[in-house]
């Protein structure tokens, strides 16, 4: 949700969502919403940017009580069928999603939506095909980064170094200009490299242990395994892809984001037994995702491809926008964005991207 004014936040969507003028709103095409899972209550959240892309357990169960009174929540399924041409939805429809395949969707997120009676497309990542639980790398660098005691710079070889300043917006600048460089690698030479990363900010080898002993920080921060994974598919739940290892696919040859988009879908497929038809780019947003991107998707044998946030088409198969809840979403906000009012607003500023 990059369009985002107080005024509209505070002001317009909960007087235009209390009116029941959102209700009466009929969206064009299915409202596609990405998660990235729940946080436990009592989560601390020391370092809310960390946790951002997340939302809290209750203002989850907010949101799919708002879904279940007022909007048409449609399997996966019926989301293809309906991209394919083959199935007519009703108005005011939705398809959940969520990236990443942290822990806790099966743990926290799985059973409210069984409570509701919905079920979600999980975008997971080569490493949940596997049998050994993994952390996000770019999770890891952030945290690294939050925990550096001094200002550092990063250098690595062939490659402009990095200052790292103190502040969480320099913190946070520090990590987008490392997760870009480090995404250019495979992952072979990428874990080499955040080798060389955590030595020069000083984090000890063993850092990981405190995150691997609690039940909490492993729901939080470790993706599942492929037992787990499989746990998810038999209760009901899609799987799709998220790439390989989730690089900035912009920032890597064409060769290698080929191979980080096909193979997640092999792996996965040979993983699960089932055909997996749906892929989500990492990070999915403009500066991530091109046409060349769009382009590897349709040719690895996706039948759809998903942004992470409101930038694409819905008439893109393989650009399918998508709505982003945040730790930050207000219960209006979502709700202004799935009637399809924050859409067409935008729409009025902003070119469409085409395929
Ligand atoms: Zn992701």
């Amino acid at each position: 949700m990059r369009l985002i004014s107080p005024l509209l936040k505070h002001v317009v969507y909960p007087g235009l969502s209390r009116s029941g003028y959102l209700r009466r709103l009929t969206n064009a095409g299915p409202a596609v919403v990405t998660y990235h899972g729940v946080l436990p209550r009592g989560f601390p959240l020391h370092d809310p940017l960390l946790h951002d892309h997340l939302v809290s357990t209750d203002a989850f169960i907010r949101q799919m009580r708002l879904l279940k009174s007022r909007y048409n929540v449609i399997s996966p399924e019926q989301f293809l069928l309906w991209a394919e041409g083959h199935l007519k939805l009703p108005s005011r429809s939705v398809l959940l999603t969520c990236d990443d395949g942290l822990g806790n969707t099966l743990s926290d997120m799985l059973p409210i939506l069984q409570h509701f009676g919905f079920t979600c497309l999980f975008f997971v990542t080569g490493a949940s095909a596997g049998g050994a639980s993994a952390m996000l790398w770019f999770e890891q660098l952030y945290i690294w980064l939050l925990r550096a005691k001094n200002e550092v710079s990063i250098h690595l070889p062939s490659l402009p170094s990095v200052r790292v300043g103190c502040r969480p917006k320099q913190i946070h600048s520090a990590w987008v200009e490392l997760t870009k460089q480090l995404s250019a690698f495979d992952t072979g030479s990428r874990v080499q490299m955040l080798e060389d990363v955590r030595i020069q900010i000083g984090i000890s080898k063993d850092w990981q242990s405190e995150y691997s002993q609690s039940r909490t920080l492993r729901s939080r921060f470790f993706m599942l395994n492929v037992q787990e994974l499989r746990k998810l598919q038999e209760a009901g739940m899609t799987i799709g892809a998220h790439t390989m290892s989730h690089p900035m696919l912009s920032q890597t040859s064409e060769e290698l984001a080929f191979k980080e988009i096909a193979d997640s879908k092999s792996r996965l497929e040979l993983a699960l037994g089932l055909p997996i038809w749906a892929l989500a780019f990492p990070f999915g947003n403009r500066g991530t995702v091109t046409i060349r991107e769009q382009a590897l998707a349709k040719r690895a044998g996706f039948k759809s491809a998903f942004m992470s946030v409101e930038e694409g088409s819905s008439k893109n198969k393989f650009a399918v926008p998508r709505i982003h809840v945040s730790l930050k979403t207000t219960l209006a906000e979502v709700d202004a964005h799935l009637s399809g009012f924050y859409r067409s607003l935008r729409d009025k500023f902003t070119a469409p991207m085409t395929a």
